[in-house]
């Protein structure tokens, strides 16, 4: 009996040590993860792109990704081929936030999880938003320029509608103005959109703006450093440019030089490693099946997600480099001799 027994017990721990090696390289079938971009159109999305490659590659899983080149329909097929290789997750920034809801019950289907990066997708049932605190960047903005034009007509260009992000970041902007507009020390005498957050189209609306108010504006408060750069070409023409207070926000490259040349006020500075490796992070454990401990949650419309927001920093010529410069956001040499 004895005999026999250790014999028993021999075949299952033989067969067991036979799966073993199997089991191993179960274990190093890597983490795969989808990566569904928006647009590679502003300098941060690169940094993102890399960042986040890197933060998932050292955490041992692998990651795939692909941008839309800020095309809608073009995002959509995206997102499905990635769910249909196979991705253990996906990780989304949305060019629609409302449409993108589509890819998520598609995402579900095939039982992926899914991540919303830097942009919340809306009326979808998401398993985790991350970004930074959106309502707080147009705060900081808008504290920034009340401290140099506590009263006088301000300029609003906003992002794209179709960015959840564009109403946070405008929201933001009047939790802080909405007093002094009231008291009538500021007039906002121009606000819009920018369609698909181009550039193009904010040079466009600054004309307007400039034009609608003869000339007479005393701050601008554009939604990203892109869109700051041609409301200041705007501005250049009428000779104004560097006389008017201007905020953007991303610490993109030419902004930083704008401020260092005293062109453009102020930039909302995000670290974008930050973010990227907190996705990586997140992404493996709910690639894992891990429960997620996270406190905060957002409504986006449909349910309650569990929401990391990171801190964003205001950034103006007198504390960019304690910021911007010792992160290493953006060297010393393209800070100083560029532009
Ligand atoms: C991001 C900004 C970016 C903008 C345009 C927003 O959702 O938060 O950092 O500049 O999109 O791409």
């Amino acid at each position: 009996y004895l005999g026999k027994d250790s014999a028993v017990d021999v075949a299952p721990s033989n067969s067991e040590e036979s799966l073993s090696p199997g089991s191993a390289s179960d274990d190093s079938k890597k983490i795969r993860i989808g990566f569904s971009m928006d647009t590679l159109e502003e300098e941060r999305w690169l940094k993102d792109r890399d960042l986040f490659k890197k933060a998932v590659e050292q955490l041992g899983a692998e990651v795939e990704i692909l941008a839309a080149n800020g095309d809608e329909a073009l995002q959509v097929v995206q997102a499905e081929t990635l769910i249909n290789r196979g991705v253990d997750v996906l990780v989304i920034v949305p060019y629609n936030a409302e449409s993108a809801a589509t890819i998520v019950t598609k995402a579900q289907l095939a039982g992926i999880k899914v991540i919303s990066y830097d942009r919340l997708i809306k009326n979808a049932d998401i398993d985790l938003y991350v970004s930074f605190d959106n309502e707080r960047v147009g705060e900081l903005q808008a504290e920034a320029m009340i401290r140099l034009v506590p009263e006088g007509k301000y300029v609003y260009i906003g992002g794209a509608e179709t960015d959840y992000n564009a109403h946070l970041l405008k929201k933001g902007v009047f939790n802080v103005l909405q007093p002094l507009i009231d008291q009538g020390d500021i007039h906002i005498v121009y606000d819009q959109w920018t369609t698909n957050w181009l550039p193009s189209n904010a040079f466009l609306n600054m004309q307007e703006a400039l034009k609608a108010n003869n000339n007479q504006i005393d701050a601008v408060i554009a939604a990203n450093d892109a869109t700051a750069g041609m409301a200041l070409k705007a501005l250049e023409e009428a000779g104004l440019a560097g006389q008017i207070p201007v905020a953007g926000q991303d610490a993109e490259l030419a902004a930083v030089q704008r401020i260092v040349q005293g062109i453009q006020t102020m930039t909302v500075y995000k670290p974008i490693g930050s973010l990227a490796e907190e996705v990586a992070s997140l992404s493996v454990s709910l690639a894992k099946g891990e429960v997620l401990d996270i406190e905060r949650k957002l409504n986006n419309g449909k349910v309650m997600v569990p929401s990391v927001l990171l801190s964003p920093v205001s950034v103006n010529r007198s504390n960019l480099d304690e910021t911007i410069l010792a992160d290493g956001f953006h060297s010393e040499e393209d800070i100083y001799s560029g532009g």
